[in-house]
């Protein structure tokens, strides 16, 4: 689908990259923070730069012990098996990979033969067509059911899965389903009752998860984020997906980790060492540090303080302009319905944004003319369900409170 026709179709990301939209243009499209990572994590990563010389070289291919440590303390108490087993994560139950996406990847390379299956939920992160295709998978998808249109406010839960559906997407081919929560476009927390459901479905038909958590640090009003790896009979079946880049505002360092049972992390390990050998070591030190004074400095509490205000302000705008959205249980992403936002007919699309959903047109609209940056959702459909994206645009809330207040002044510009 990529490379048809010997010419390559541009990924969204691309598409609406600041160097690609006007310099003045607010950014609320791919999901990256307006702020630095702390200060005190900065500072002590140069300074084990320059005074560990081995932190400038390979590191093991499973990841630097520091961090593999730092890791283990800190993940273990949020896995409820690991808990009832009185035992913290083992040094080979984590890979440390170069971000999420690589650590997505090397666990396909690993355990996709070619014609294998993989179920994803839609709409999903389009980086999880190309990691099933280019490892010989075929993605099968199952929809998240949008809420009843007419609500001004939907809440995330009101995208439902429906398990009849879930179930009958299984076949012999199936070897992975991609369970992502909280969601990436939708926002949505999956409850402990719905993972239970999937969970019970994945071990009836024997297959691999990957669960993609990279969001787990941004769950709002009390909501519970629960690991579907460790419910009953997941543990041996779940790779976990973590993220360094959404969890410190460090998109750019390309740090993120699996953790699973040795039997599947393993083979993870064995094709990441040959996809990357091993993942940059200095910021691999600097999460560690993270993760080693995030108590101390009250950090992830403070953080999703700050998020819960940032979706509230950026939401407020939606409420005025009286655009149906829903509101997030997690991630630092609003779904916002559009549909009754016109385009100019005379409005002229760059050949990137021809022939795909009639939100590429918006989003590139708006970034023109409003000079706010949007995603355009229909990426994370399927070609034959992009019609059901195309009426949304996702916009991000990982910017501080003065530009979300920027951005929403330009946004009021559509009432
Ligand atoms: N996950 C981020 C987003 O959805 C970044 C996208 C990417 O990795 N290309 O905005």
């Amino acid at each position: 689908r990529m490379f048809e026709g010997g010419t390559h179709k541009l990924d969204v990301w691309s598409i609406f990259t600041p160097a690609n939209v006007p310099a003045d243009c607010i950014n609320l499209g791919q999901g990256f923070m307006n702020w630095a990572p702390p200060d005190w994590i900065r500072e002590a990563s140069h300074k084990s730069m320059d005074q560990d010389m081995m932190s400038n070289h390979y590191a093991h291919p499973r990841g630097r012990p520091r961090l593999i440590k730092a890791l283990s303390e800190h993940y273990s108490p949020s896995f409820e098996n690991l808990v009832a087993e009185g035992r913290k994560l083992q040094t080979d139950e984590i890979v440390v990979t170069a971000g999420a996406n690589c650590g997505t990847y090397a666990a396909m390379c690993a355990h996709l033969q070619p014609g294998d299956e993989v179920i994803c939920i839609e709409p999903f992160f389009d980086q999880y067509f190309a990691t099933i295709v280019f490892n010989g998978g075929t993605p099968v998808y199952v929809p998240l059911h949008p809420p009843k249109e007419g609500k001004q406010v939907s809440g995330s839960s009101d995208w439902t899965i429906d398990y009849d559906e879930f179930r009958a997407a299984f076949t012999p081919k199936t070897k992975a389903v991609i369970i992502n929560t909280p969601h990436n476009p939708v926002g949505k927390v999956f409850s402990r009752e719905e993972l239970t459901e999937l969970s019970k479905i994945c071990i009836e038909n024997d297959v691999l998860v990957i669960a993609d958590e990279v969001y787990d640090c941004m769950v709002y009003d009390d909501k519970e984020h629960v690991r579907i790896a460790s419910l009953p009979g997941m543990w041996e079946r779940t790779l976990t997906v973590g993220s360094g880049g959404k969890s410190f505002a460090a998109t750019g360092w390309r740090i993120g980790w699996l953790i699973g049972a040795p039997a599947l992390t393993a083979a993870t390990l064995a094709a990441h060492t040959k996809i990357v050998f091993c993942t940059n070591a200095p910021m691999q030190e600097a999460v560690a540090i993270g993760l080693e004074g995030a108590k101390e400095h009250k950090f992830f509490e403070t953080q999703l303080q700050e998020y819960t205000e940032r979706r509230d302000i950026l939401c407020s705008y939606f409420d005025k302009l009286e655009l149906p959205y829903t509101k997030p249980d997690g991630s630092y992403f609003v779904l916002v319905d559009m549909s009754k936002i016109k385009v100019p007919d005379d409005f002229v699309v760059p050949a990137t944004c021809k022939g795909r959903g009639k939100d590429f047109k918006l989003c590139w609209w708006m970034a023109q003319t409003l000079k706010v940056v949007a995603i355009p959702p229909s990426e994370f459909y399927c070609e034959d369900h992009a019609g059901i994206g195309e009426n949304f645009a996702r916009f991000a809330f990982c910017k501080d409170p003065e530009l979300l207040h920027a951005a929403g002044d330009r946004l009021l510009k559509l009432k």
